[in-house]
């Protein structure tokens, strides 16, 4: 009984253990916490996903986030810092870029930063994407090739595909179609599977682009108009007005220049009408190079003179063109030196940014400068940069629809090392996530699972002390605590077949009480039972260790005697039979007498256990009919 209320306590405080480390997960406080941390974490997921539009919106959403994530949180704070260095600083100003630089340069300095790798390559990534809006290509190239080995060393799909994305746009823009495709394609890939719409948006935008430069303006036109409708479907105004330039490029090359104009004007005065005449200069450039084609240059004159008053050699891409334009308008109004000097600073402009097409074009006015002048020799040496130039881009071209084809090809792998890596992703995310979640809910199954390894040992123990008192119950009399008949001659059996020579000779005492039946008539039957209990304990107490005494019938007893010749068990049995009738039952019943006869035998030369019984059980009725209290042994 005790023990069980020892066992029932110890099951209820490893219960009340388990339910309190449940509990330590659900405290009021950090509830409250885990609202801000859900709140923050869906405005990191907004920016993930490219969700916020307008500037209002992410002044609100950096606000919240750098009043309410707090440099404890490691995790969070860290990753603050990344949505910063993109979205804090006005990419249309060149101040703002340099800040942006300053900022990525100081985080990357910082302990947190510098372990976390994902961190570093962001933050990097957002450096080299600064450099280039600041028109240093060749730091932002150098940047993005280290950022897209160290995002495949980290196996982080989204960063593959940000930093293949922008190196991918700056080599499109180089005419470097081959590397443009590969790096495009694969994060074309990366972007819908990682079901970042936003994102392969804009990248499908400079795969379109890249078609375009490569010479296929009509692919490029249906991917364009597919993207504005995505654009405006989505609400995307600067993305759809982006599109709007580029479909504006493509028109002129197919010589559409009427609609090339509409569109380039159209997105000129989205700009203007947005984020004022200094954000729409690059468009203004644009809308002027259109208008030349058109021999329009006098309407083009006071986008150009707007253009100049903004757009800075830094922006190579606009920078470039502008100067270009404006030599071709000095040349129409006659004003030789001008255009020249328009054209040296253009020249270099697409020197430093390494833009082959327009250097084509450049050569082309150059040598139409020249025949204005009537200066043939140089006209001719221009034309013949002209010429080079041209084969210079036939042969890049030639080799570019090569690589096209071959990239083509080279899809389904992309796609599969693609898969692979997304894959690897989310078993990673799963992980983690996992992680979070099991915490407590391990510690409680491991609680719960000692548990019920206690009950289930308590409940074993308890079934093998049951079947152990059942076996003992079986081979025991329950009346005198003796060996039942089934043991004793079980024991018997074995002692006669053993090959072990201590046990023989065996001899066996078979004894009976006499005339019992009178003394349950006389006294009743309870003190027959009693009479036959002190009986029992009378003969077991006269046996040695190795002897056996049992009850093999109502008031019938068997003694096994082990290594025991005729003679001594003759002895034993005599000693019995004088004890019994000395033995004083006054406990039982005041003055109370009880004799017994036995019959004994030894075995010698029986074929069976059963065959020495007999010979006992014969020895006993012997002694009975010869007016019992005595012993006989068998011969
Ligand atoms: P004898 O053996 O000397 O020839 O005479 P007896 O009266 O003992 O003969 P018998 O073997 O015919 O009778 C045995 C009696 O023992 C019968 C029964 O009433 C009694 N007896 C048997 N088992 C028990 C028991 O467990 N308790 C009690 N009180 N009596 C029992
Ligand atoms: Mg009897
Ligand atoms: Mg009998």
């Amino acid at each position: 009984m005790t023990r069980k209320i020892k066992a029932k306590s110890w099951i209820t405080s490893l219960l009340l253990i388990s339910l309190s480390l449940s509990l330590l997960g659900l405290s009021p406080s950090s509830l409250a916490q885990e609202n801000t941390a859900e709140e923050i974490d869906a405005i990191f997921k907004k920016f993930d996903h490219g969700e916020y539009g307008d500037q209002e919106a992410i002044k609100e959403a950096l606000g919240f986030l750098t009043t309410n994530v707090s440099p404890d949180d490691m995790e969070r704070y860290l990753k603050l810092q990344t949505v910063l260095c993109w979205n804090n600083y006005d990419i249309t100003k060149q101040q703002a870029l340099k800040d942006a630089i300053a900022f990525a340069d100081m985080k990357l300095l910082t302990e947190g930063v510098a372990a976390s790798p994902e961190i570093t390559t962001d933050l990097k990534l957002c450096r080299a994407f600064m450099h280039q809006l600041l028109g240093k290509v060749d730091v932002a190239l150098e940047e993005y090739n280290k950022v897209v080995a160290e995002a495949y060393l980290i196996e982080s799909p989204r960063l593959i595909a940000d930093s293949r994305s922008l190196r991918g746009a700056i080599y499109s823009f180089q005419g470097n179609f081959a590397q443009a495709l590969e790096d495009l394609i694969t994060a074309q890939h990366l972007y819908e599977s990682l079901n970042l719409q936003y994102w392969a948006i804009y990248n499908l935008t400079e795969l379109a682009t890249s078609y375009r430069r490569f010479g296929d303006p009509q692919t490029a036109i249906k991917y364009y108009h597919k993207l504005e409708k995505g654009f405006e479907d989505t609400g995307d105004k600067n993305g759809a007005n982006a599109i709007k330039t580029e479909i504006g490029f493509a028109l002129q090359e197919l010589g559409e220049y009427e609609a090339a104009l509409k569109k380039h004007k159209e997105a000129y005065q989205y700009w203007r009408d947005t984020l004022g005449e200094e954000a729409s200069a690059y468009t203004a450039v644009n809308v002027a190079g259109v208008l030349i084609e058109l021999h329009r240059q006098g309407e083009a004159k006071p986008y150009l003179a707007l253009a100049e008053k903004y757009v800075q050699p830094e922006q190579g891409a606009s920078y470039s063109f502008m100067r270009l334009y404006q030599a071709q308008s000095a040349l129409k109004d006659g004003q030789y030196q001008q255009a020249l000097d328009y054209i040296d600073m253009a020249e270099k402009a697409f020197n430093q940014i390494k833009n082959t097409r327009g250097l084509e074009m450049l050569h082309m006015v150059h040598s139409q400068i020249f025949v204005a002048e009537k200066d043939w020799q140089q006209a001719y040496e221009a034309l013949l940069s002209y010429i080079q130039t041209h084969k210079a881009l036939d042969a890049t071209q030639q080799t570019n629809r090569t690589t096209e084809m071959r990239t083509r090809f080279n899809t389904e792998q992309i796609e599969r090392e693609n898969q692979q890596l997304i894959e690897l992703q989310k078993i990673k995310e799963n992980e983690l996530v996992i992680l979070k979640q099991n915490k407590y809910l391990q510690l409680a199954v491991i609680v719960l699972g000692c548990i019920i390894m206690i009950i289930l040992s308590i409940v074993a123990y308890k079934q093998s002390q049951k079947s152990k008192l059942l076996s003992i119950l079986a081979l025991t009399d329950h009346l005198t605590q003796l060996p039942n008949r089934r043991y004793t001659y079980s024991k018997g059996e074995g002692y006669f077949k053993s090959k072990n020579e201590e046990h023989h000779p065996l001899s066996i005492i078979l004894f009976d009480a006499d005339h019992f039946k009178k003394v349950n008539d006389k006294y009743g039957h309870d003190i027959g039972d009693k009479v036959l209990i002190a009986l029992a304990n009378i003969s077991n107490g006269l046996m040695r260790k190795q002897d056996l005494v049992g009850r093999v019938g109502g008031e019938e007893f068997l003694v096994i005697l082990p290594g025991t010749t005729a003679e001594q068990a003759l002895n034993v049995a005599q000693r019995l039979v004088t004890t019994v009738e000395s033995s004083n039952f006054d406990d039982v019943y005041m003055n109370f007498k009880l004799t017994i006869s036995a019959g004994i035998a030894c075995s010698d030369g029986d074929k069976s256990f059963e065959q020495l019984l007999k010979r006992a059980d014969d020895a006993l009725y012997r002694a009975k009919s010869s007016g019992r209290n005595c012993a006989i042994l068998d011969t």
